[in-house]
This record gives C-alpha cells, structure tokens and sequence, in this order.
C-alpha cells in the first residue's frame, strides 16, 4: 500500500491510496479533477472510490467531474447529497483497496468535518483540515470546545499513527509554534528538517502523532509556558480552563503575522 501526494492549488495535497497489486486508486479531497485524471491516464490507474472530509470547495471542486468519469462510490458527509454516494457518521467502516477506515467527526474547522483512520501497521489518518503538522484548521463553524473535542480524539490514537493533513502549512505553523514555545528541542529540530524538505519542494507529510504531541501547540494548551506565551500575545491574562486555554492559542495563532 503507498500513500502519495498530487499537489494541487497553492498548499493543497489530493492524496493518492494505492496497492501494488491492483491498477485501482483511491483519492481523499480531490479539490481538482483535472491532476488526479491525469495521474489516472498517465498511469493507468482506476479511480475506485473517493474520500472528502468537509465541504469547503478546495476539498470537494472536483469530485463531480471525477464521480462522472469513473461513478465510483463517494464517501463523506451526509449533507452533501449532489456530491457524496455514502454519506459517513461516527464509527462507520469504509473498505479502501486492503485497507478498513474508520470515520472519526471532529466538527470545528466545519461542522461537518470527518477523518478517517485506519488501524493498520502502522495506524494511518487522514485528518483534512483538522489537523496539520504544527498546528490545526481554523474555527469556522464550530466552537473552540467542539475543537479541542476533535484535538483529544486524535490524541487518543496510536502515538505512531502517520497523519497525513490536506495543505502543506507546517513552516508557516512552525513560526508561531517556536513564537509559543522558542526552547523546544523537538520543535526546532522538526522545523529544521522541515526546512530542509520544503528547500527540494518535498512534502513534510505525513506527521507522526507522537511529534504532533511533542510539538504542536494545539495539543499542548494545557502546557503553562505556552499558555502564558499566548496570553501574551494577546494581551491578555493566561486561561484558567482548558477550553479557555485552547481558545487563546488558536487566538494568538490567527493574529499571528
Ligand atoms: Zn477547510
């Protein structure tokens, strides 16, 4: 099985599910059909299935035109009825080539939002714009709470779950992650080897659940340094609960220049 990346857009990653034994495909946010077909016809490969985690447009823009040329199955959420073939909720399995998924909802970014994890060795998630490497989606439906629900549920998963998020964002997170917390080790050593990916245009995805632990601030609110570095930011006094806490980095992470 490999997993691999079609750029599309600016920073947006159309990811590409495929076994060696079979000439089937599947994609997860195809915000374009044009570069996933001609992947297909250069490699001649099938479209088999499609996976979408949110509405927004850069995930879903070409699933029409794909869902056309190969009326394969559509799998995402159940209110978008012209686009998705089986509409997913919480803990429903999805068979993908040799692989089974499972839906997760995180709403927050949308409230629609849904990843899919994969219990295999090693444990695999595609988590949209839920989570990036370094850092999170904007909150632009949901509330800060229904966010960090969505950060807990991915932090419940196997620490060597590979995550592999929807835009190559991660230096432009790093930046106000090392502003939080300038002395973490891991940190700067992730963001050095990320620098040094992105210098030869490679992706720095997917992340591992255990460096995300390490080094994302949208999973270490409850961390006091942090804190008091966002409050700060904001001019404000630090959190007193977690919610409150989280609110304020994702806060000081949209009025980050
Ligand atoms: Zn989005």
């Amino acid at each position: 099985m490999t997993i691999f990346p079609l750029p599309a857009f600016q920073d947006n990653y159309i990811w590409i599910i495929q076994d060696k034994d079979s000439s089937d495909i599947w994609v997860v946010d195809p915000g374009k059909a044009d570069v996933v077909l001609n992947y297909c016809h250069e490699q001649k490969k099938t479209l088999a299935g499609i996976l979408i985690t949110h509405h927004h447009k850069d995930h879903t823009g070409g699933v029409a035109e794909l869902k056309q040329y190969s009326n394969c199955p559509v799998y995402g959420p159940e209110h978008l009825t012209d686009l998705v073939t089986h509409p997913v909720d919480e803990n429903d399995l999805i068979q993908v080539l040799s692989l089974s998924f499972k839906a997760i909802t995180t709403p927050g970014h949308t409230l629609d939002h849904l990843c899919y994890f994969s219990a295999q060795e090693p444990p695999i998630l595609f988590s949209g714009d839920t989570l990036f490497k370094g850092g999170c989606g904007r909150i632009m439906e949901g509330t800060p709470e229904q966010m960090l629900a969505a950060m807990m549920k991915i932090s419940d998963l196997p620490d060597d779950t590979l995550i592999y998020g929807t835009h190559e964002y991660t230096l432009a997170n790093y930046r106000f992650a090392l502003s939080v917390e300038p002395a973490n080790q891991d940190l700067i050593e992730s963001n050095n080897a990320s620098q040094k990916l992105r210098a030869v245009e490679k992706p720095t995805l997917p992340t591992t659940l255990s460096l995300e632990k390490k080094t994302n601030p949208f999973l270490r609110s409850h961390i006091d340094a942090l804190k008091v570095q966002a409050a700060q930011q904001l001019n404000e006094i630090p959190a007193a609960n977690s919610v409150a806490a989280f609110s304020q980095v994702r806060r000081a992470k949209d009025s980050f220049s």
